[in-house]
């Protein structure tokens, strides 16, 4: 209709009516272009809100084994500290059954997953887009970043496992509980050492090395680079979503 007014025009050679018929013609397209982008604009925040509050959802499922398991690390390595001062630097004096402990499970380096299942998922379908929000993206770049050197870390330290107690029986041995139903020698406390003969033997004393070593690298790149990335990460969604926790947020 529009279009037959405008060559109608046109053919009359009425200028004026062809100048008002064409801007009809642009601000009708104009228009149903701002309402197509507008809908789309919507329709995009809904399904982001969407994807949030599933990540929400992932980053709360992460249980609290994660950051008591990292306290217990950080732990076990101060008690690997002080039974060296003990072991190496002839200070006088008996391993107590906590470092003698320590000691035990030096070669244990695994840890609870921080994996998010939903940025997996959008990871793999190349949807990644789909969370817009600036904070949330680079919160997110940054934990992917600790992920990836962690696991480059975790393969590294994990390539040659040392386990002492079974490297060298004569130093150390597993005192057998009264009730043995829960028995889990390696954690349980279980582990008893020969302090004086850890002294003299320097295999035993480097491959401790090795391990005391191995957990620094554990607690800085596999626990804690990634713990903090990912209370970030929460954090940032917390705040577009207007979601708080308190004082207990993880
Ligand atoms: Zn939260």
């Amino acid at each position: 209709m529009i279009l037959a007014r405008l060559s109608r025009a046109v053919r009359t050679q009425n200028w004026f009516a062809v100048v008002l018929e064409f801007f009809v013609v642009v601000a009708g397209v104009l228009v149903a272009f701002l309402v197509t982008e507008w809908r789309m604009s919507v329709a995009a925040g809904l399904e982001e809100t969407r994807i949030l509050e599933r990540l929400h959802a992932d980053i709360e499922h992460v249980t609290n084994d994660r950051w008591d398991w990292a306290a217990d690390r950080a732990n076990n390595r101060d008690l690997l500290l002080s039974a060296s001062a003990l072991l190496y630097a002839d200070e006088a004096g008996e391993l107590s059954r906590a470092e003698c402990n320590a000691i035990a499970q030096s070669h244990v380096f695994n840890s609870p997953s921080l994996a998010l299942p939903i940025l997996t998922e959008l990871e793999s379908t190349g949807e990644m887009d789909l969370i817009r929000n600036d904070g949330i993206r680079r919160a997110m770049s940054q934990h992917f970043l600790s992920e990836g050197w962690s696991e480059e870390i975790d393969r590294a330290i994990n390539h040659e496992v040392l386990n002492l107690s079974a490297r060298h029986p004569h130093l150390m041995h597993f005192a057998f509980p009264g009730d043995a139903g829960n028995w889990n020698p390696i954690f349980d406390g279980s582990a008893r050492c020969d302090t004086a003969a850890m002294r003299e033997d320097r295999p035993f004393l480097n491959e401790l090395a090795d391990n005391i070593s191995k957990s620094t690298f554990f607690l800085r790149a596999v626990m804690d680079g990634p713990n903090r990335s990912f209370r970030a990460l929460h954090q940032a969604v917390d705040n577009e979503l207007g979601v708080s926790h308190g004082e207990a947020t993880e």
